[in-house]
């Protein structure tokens, strides 16, 4: 049915990558355009949604986003919480070169236990600390395009890009009829 203001397609979306790098803060940006300072953000839910237009009709893809709640901590739990997941974000601090390899980690566990065709978005999160990062974007951007997967770098503090990159993975889901 062509309803007024196009087709709504839900999407399961997850975030992964080690503590810290900022997960919870880039769904704050994304869901509420707000930031905090303060470690282990809590998003005020474990579950969040938000909708995001596709570029090329009236349809939109409203995300459902799972806090990780702590399985980043729990490795055990990580594949009951990506269990399911249609598109996810991979998440590294370039400030950190432990995190971008944490990262790495994420993206074999997601690509050998995760949906075959999960969308994947590679994230260079903190990008406003230019001055003390550690992970060039070089690196990154070849990683991501080994693995076919989209590369962002991101400030969920300034918001530089995280909007674009939840409208860019939102093109990458494949539309259900
Ligand atoms: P999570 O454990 O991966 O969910 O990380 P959080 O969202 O809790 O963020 C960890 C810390 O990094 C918090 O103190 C945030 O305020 C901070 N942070 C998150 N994103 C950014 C960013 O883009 N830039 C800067 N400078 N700090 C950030």
């Amino acid at each position: 049915t062509a309803a007024v203001g196009g087709r709504v397609t839900e999407c399961k979306l997850v975030l992964l990558g080690d503590s810290n790098v900022g997960k919870s803060s880039l769904v704050l940006r994304f869901v509420k355009n707000q930031f905090s300072i303060e470690q282990g953000t809590t998003v005020g839910a474990a579950f969040l949604q938000q909708v995001v237009p596709l570029g090329d009709s009236e349809d939109k893809i409203q995300f459902g986003i799972w806090d990780t709640a702590g399985s980043e901590r729990y490795k055990a739990l990580a594949p009951m919480y990506y269990r399911g997941a249609e598109a996810a974000i991979v998440v590294y601090d370039i400030t950190s070169f432990e995190s971008f390899e944490g990262a790495k980690r994420w993206v074999g566990e997601l690509k050998t236990h995760g949906q075959p065709q999960v969308v994947i978005a590679f994230v260079a999160n903190k990008c406003d600390l230019e001055d003390y990062r550690v992970v060039s974007s070089q690196e990154g951007k070849a990683y991501a395009q080994e693995q076919e997967m989209a590369y962002f770098e991101t400030s969920a503090k300034t918001a530089h890009n995280v909007w674009q990159m939840f409208v860019d993975l939102a093109q990458l889901v494949p539309r259900k009829d």
